[in-house]
């Protein structure tokens, strides 16, 4: 079975985008996988040493009904599911409300967790990532998942985690 990462956060932080970045060979997409359950997206991700497979999920929203309800399972189910959490927000919005309510519920939750800020191309990367300190999930990782910036340096600290 190979570490499984579970990509969670906010609607429109750029979870598929990294994810899809992760995965742009056609035979990174994973169908099927025995022990994991279906619903959610799954890619193989290459690294040096040991495959990963990581897992988008649905934006977490505050809504109560409709598909958001089906996709908070979804995330619910991939965080059991997962070995190591990457954590995304977004550099430009910066802190907000729902961050800091899914940074609460990670912490509870236990296991280790990657805090990862995107969207940091042209913008002071530094300045941006200390904001996120506050969540108390460790040290913040800049990333741009459109242009795959940082992303190697991500994937290197799975190793730490695992
Ligand atoms: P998701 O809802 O978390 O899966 O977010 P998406 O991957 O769908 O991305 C939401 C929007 O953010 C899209 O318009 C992306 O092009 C944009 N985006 C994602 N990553 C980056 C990034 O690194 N930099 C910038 N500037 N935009 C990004
Ligand atoms: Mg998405």
């Amino acid at each position: 079975m190979l570490p499984v990462i579970a990509l969670v956060g906010r609607p429109n932080v750029g979870k598929s985008t990294l994810f899809n970045y992760l995965t742009r060979s056609r035979e990174a997409l994973v169908a099927d996988y025995p022990g994991l359950t279906r619903d959610r997206q799954y890619g193989r991700v290459k690294r040096g040493e040991r495959d990963c497979l990581i897992v988008d999920t649905g934006g977490i929203t505050n809504e109560q009904e409709g598909i958001d309800v089906f996709a908070k399972k979804q995330v619910e189910i991939a965080l059991q599911e997962a070995d190591v959490v990457f954590f995304m927000v977004d550099a430009r919005d910066g802190l907000n409300a729902t961050d800091e309510a899914i940074a609460d519920m990670l912490r509870k939750l236990g296991k280790p967790v990657v805090l990862v800020v995107n969207k940091v191309d042209g913008i002071d990367s530094n300045t941006v990532t200390n904001d996120f300190y506050s969540l108390a999930l460790g040290e913040p990782i800049g990333i741009a998942a459109t242009h795959g910036r940082n992303v190697h340096d991500l994937l290197d600290r799975i190793d730490e985690l695992l």
